[in-house]
């Protein structure tokens, strides 16, 4: 496939770095990647991957836009209030970037659909707002075996982690099971500031384009925490034992997906 004159103007400045060149930007506009939760982590993952032409990006989401959601959730602007996110996100990405198909899904994912939804694509981005979907999203990447970045954002406060198939932790290694219902506030009850979206959010998607490029350290057996308030970054180092996870260990106990149960708005709001 050659660049039109068009493709090598717009990436030009992927294409001028010796780690992307026009051989890593021919794998960009071949990559497929999907993100989960089109709200305050999606969106600018969302932005960022189709403006860096991913030839295929996918989202998930079940919900329509609503004014509350547009201080932090860039993608949408105020004439998407009422209309599906995975819409309003499909068309900033399309108007952004003609090179990028996207594809919608405006479902919640669970048990079972989610190991449809993700066999066709090279990494997942987790931008969901709970834990029930943080814990499936994990599992079903570990059992079919796909990379996926998972984040979380609250207050002022944000963290991430990358997941390559044994390459380090899972979500699960580290966090093993949900929080009880209602022990962990909601964004709606504890408030997030915008910019922490956006600064997660990028992350997320700095992840996945090394990760299509091969360039780079990943964050795998690492959490990243991010306390704005101190203007302080974290890189915690995670134990490198998996062998007794439960689902990504040697001797796995959860073989089968798990719809945690949810109250509605539960869990943290993204
Ligand atoms: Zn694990």
């Amino acid at each position: 496939m050659a660049f039109t004159n068009e493709q090598l103007e717009r990436y030009s400045r992927h294409i001028i770095l010796k780690e992307v060149g026009a051989k890593g930007q021919k794998k960009l506009l071949n990559a497929k990647v999907l993100i989960i939760g089109a709200g305050g982590l999606g969106a600018p993952v969302a932005m960022y991957l189709a403006a860096a032409g991913i030839g295929t990006i996918g989202i998930a989401d079940a919900d329509e836009v609503d004014l509350s959601n547009l201080q932090r959730q860039i993608i949408h602007a105020t004439k998407d209030v009422g209309k599906p996110k995975v819409e309003s996100a499909k068309e900033t990405m399309e108007a952004m970037n003609p090179d990028v198909t996207v594809k919608t899904y405006h479902t919640f994912v669970t048990s079972e659909n989610i190991m449809d939804i993700i066999k066709d694509y090279d990494f997942i981005i987790d931008g969901t707002d709970n834990f029930p979907a943080k814990f499936l999203i994990n599992d079903a990447c570990v059992m079919a075996k796909k990379p996926f970045s998972h984040a979380g954002i609250i207050r002022f406060q944000g963290q991430l982690m990358t997941y390559v198939p044994g390459e380090g932790p899972c979500y699960r290694c580290v966090f093993k099971n949900p929080p009880p219902k209602d022990a962990v506030p909601t964004c709606k009850q504890a408030g997030v500031i915008g910019a922490m979206g956006g600064v997660i959010g990028s992350l997320q998607a700095m992840e996945a384009i090394k990760y299509i490029l091969g360039k780079g350290d990943l964050l795998t057996g690492y959490l990243l925490t991010y306390d704005a308030l101190k203007m302080e970054f974290r890189k915690i180092k995670l134990p490198s034992n998996t062998h007794n996870c439960a689902v990504c260990g040697d001797h796995p106990t959860i073989t089968e997906l798990i719809d945690y149960e949810q109250a509605e708005c539960d869990g943290v709001h993204l």
